[in-house]
């Protein structure tokens, strides 16, 4: 992958690149937020790791630009670690996971090969469509009656999954599961934030949610027609 990294932590700066270097991967560092987000723009690597906590420009306001120029790359935030808050609002400002402070290399490598990976599992039909709902696997491509939905790499899977299966009710864990690649530090908030923003960018305007929660069970995706109070 095409990796573009903003810490302004020189020493973890170039840890961070050589171990990814090492890994087979192509490597930048950027030191603070506002070359960061040059560099980002002009580049639309496959990931990008940003920290936070940032000179010139800080992490939020990085994940802001991006969402605004519609960049298509992946992103994986630095978080220290306790700053739950920070977690969440990255996640909402359009990240698509996260790394708490310090870490391990191995955790690193860990959360960049579940980015990396494409795709959930392999579907019998590359066209799924649920109601006026219409989603191209291999084209990555999201249509609400007819209007197309940009949605980052891991709000399209989350649908993804959901669309698979309408009607099937997903427990967070499972969606953590099938989405990160979480096995064990497995976080119910994530999951709960790319519902939101996926109901923010699917139903938001349309009269008929799709999208449903099912109380202390999970979510589920299913036409209106078969719709239950929830
Ligand atoms: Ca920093």
């Amino acid at each position: 992958m095409r990796i573009l990294v903003i810490e302004d932590e020189p020493q973890l700066a170039r840890h961070l690149t050589r171990s990814l270097i090492l890994e087979g991967h192509e490597a930048e560092t950027r030191s603070d937020g506002e070359t960061g987000l040059r560099a980002a723009l002009e580049q639309s690597p496959d990931l990008v790791v940003l920290d936070l906590n940032l000179p010139r420009l800080d992490g939020f306001s990085v994940l802001d630009r991006l969402a605004e120029e519609k960049c298509s790359s992946r992103v994986l935030i630095l978080t220290a670690r306790g700053e739950i808050e920070h977690r969440v609002r990255g996640l909402k400002a359009g990240a698509d996971d996260y790394l708490a402070k310090p870490f391990s290399m191995d955790e690193l490598m860990a959360r960049v090969e579940a980015l990396g990976r494409r795709g959930i599992t392999p579907v019998a039909t590359n066209l799924l469509d649920v109601a006026d709902l219409h989603l191209d696997v291999r084209e990555r491509r999201v249509l609400r009656a007819g209007k197309s939905i940009p949605l980052s790499i891991r709000e399209f899977e989350v649908l993804q999954v959901l669309m698979e299966e309408p009607g099937r009710v997903f427990s967070r864990t499972e969606l953590c599961k099938r989405v990160w690649h979480r096995e064990h530090d497995y976080d119910s908030r994530t999951v709960e934030i790319f519902i939101t923003r996926l109901r923010k960018k699917l139903d938001a305007g349309f009269d008929t949610p799709l999208i449903h929660t099912v109380r202390s069970v999970g979510y589920t995706i299913r036409p209106p027609e078969s719709a239950t109070h929830s």
